[in-house]
């Protein structure tokens, strides 16, 4: 009954989803099972050999998650999604979905903490080489790193922590030239904000931890995929793509299922090989936070507008990036590719430096001091001594962090409360 027609707010409630066909349970049923019973041994052979589509075991694929991951497509506008136990566990997915060992990528350097330490530490043990664009909003330097081993070009819609908005046209006219997908993290933006899949991304990755699930409760992931690149049109280039897959029934991906390919190899392959499965119930609570996920951005953004010009307005405040301030140099991008507002996460600098820093972190009342964003709660952190602290000086100037920044994620609290708090940091950075 899904139609494509729908408003995003249509969607976000009813895609994917239909009243239980079994018992009429309108909400959506935790089918907390590991496994489902084979009709027959015809049956159970035609599931595994994907020749009809059905439910087998948990970790491959489960109702529960199946509706969420329709619904995630569909907000996103892509051909299919998947599920994951994190984030990190989503993105290393879709990377290793089409890099292998022997292989490189190009990364923006403008990442979270965790996905730049996945890259930066983990990646080359597997035998992946990665190359960090200094500026990635510099197309020539995409270009210029690129290597006939290099399988994706990766970066961030809004950079996390730096704030930066990712020039998704510009990267993504390099990349077809060169032949290779665009994937990208679209966790700040959510898919409220941005659909990057209609700015040229051909494969889109959230941490659904944040804004998908929306109240601090589910660490989770999800990849989703635009059907976009073509796997099997680059000769040799993709051989998981194109030559069959032992661990599968000899199946040929890309020849056998097209624009589908990148998730059913996702799926099939590395989820069922590798198992960073999400569970049944991690994935009704995305279910549940994904059915207010607009109107809690609107909120979010709304009151962060108000904080970050609070802020700007501020002496004892040196600089504060929000990407929709007249004042950023990324303003013109964000009103390009998320002209409602540039996510509910902004970072500013206390002129005291470090010192200041932990004082205004310590003395906050109402914000929780956690290493998480999007959450109902505002949170607040000091990233030079948390989630970029494995870094060193020079990585940590790359990503933006600077010794007195303090990242906001601003919450759905009253304004009038948010600004009091902060009001009370500030005194006692002073
Ligand atoms: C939190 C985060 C991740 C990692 O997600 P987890 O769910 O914590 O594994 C990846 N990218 C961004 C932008 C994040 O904020």
């Amino acid at each position: 009954m899904m139609s494509d027609q729908w408003s995003f707010e249509t969607k976000q409630i009813h895609a994917g989803q239909t009243p239980d066909p079994t018992t009429g349970a309108r909400a959506l049923p935790i089918y907390q099972t590991t496994s489902f019973q084979f009709r027959d041994t015809d049956h159970a052979a035609a599931l595994f050999s994907l020749a009809e589509p059905g439910n087998i075991y948990t970790r491959i694929i489960n109702p529960t998650q199946g509706v969420v991951e329709e619904r995630l497509a569909a907000l996103e506008g892509g051909v299919g999604a998947l599920l994951f136990a994190s984030g990190q566990a989503a993105t290393t997915g879709a990377l290793t979905n089409v890099a292998e060992a022997g292989d490189h990528i190009v990364a923006s350097s403008s990442l979270y903490g965790g996905t730049d330490s996945l890259l930066r530490h983990s990646f080359p043990k597997l035998g992946i080489a990665v190359s960090f664009v200094a500026d990635p909003n510099d197309p020539e330097q995409w270009r210029a790193a690129t290597k006939a081993n290099t399988k994706a070009y990766f970066g961030e819609t809004i950079g996390n922590p730096k704030g930066d908005i990712l020039d998704l046209a510009a990267v993504s006219a390099v990349a077809k030239e060169v032949g290779v997908p665009f994937i990208v993290d679209n966790t700040i933006a959510t898919p409220y904000l941005l659909n990057p899949l209609k700015h040229g991304a051909d494969t889109v990755v959230h941490s659904a931890t944040k804004y998908i699930g929306g109240h601090g409760t589910t660490i989770a992931g999800v990849v989703i995929d635009g059907g976009t690149f073509d796997y099997g049109a680059h000769g040799d280039k993709f051989p998981g793509f194109t030559e069959p897959d032992a661990s599968y029934h000899g199946l040929q991906y890309a020849a056998a299922l097209g624009p589908a390919a990148y998730i059913a190899k996702l799926r099939v392959q590395y989820l069922r090989n590798i198992g960073a499965a999400i569970s049944p119930f991690s994935a009704f609570l995305l279910a549940q936070g994904l059915e207010t996920l607009s109107l809690r951005v609107e909120r979010h953004i709304a009151n962060t507008r108000r904080v970050a010009e609070w802020l700007e307005a501020r002496e004892d405040v040196s600089t504060v990036t929000w990407a929709s301030l007249d004042s950023s140099p990324y303003k013109s991008l964000a009103d390009t590719y998320v002209p409602q507002g540039a996510g509910a996460v902004l970072t500013f600098e206390l002129p005291g430096g470090l010192e200041a820093g932990k004082a205004f972190i310590d003395s906050l009342e109402l914000f929780s001091h956690v290493a998480n964003i999007g959450d109902v709660r505002s949170l607040a952190i000091h990233p030079a001594s948390t989630t970029h602290s494995q870094l060193s000086a020079e990585e940590q100037a790359a990503t933006g962090v600077t010794p007195g920044l303090v990242r906001l994620a601003v919450g759905l609290e009253g304004i009038d409360d948010i600004l009091a708090d902060l009001d009370a940091g500030f005194r006692a950075a002073k």
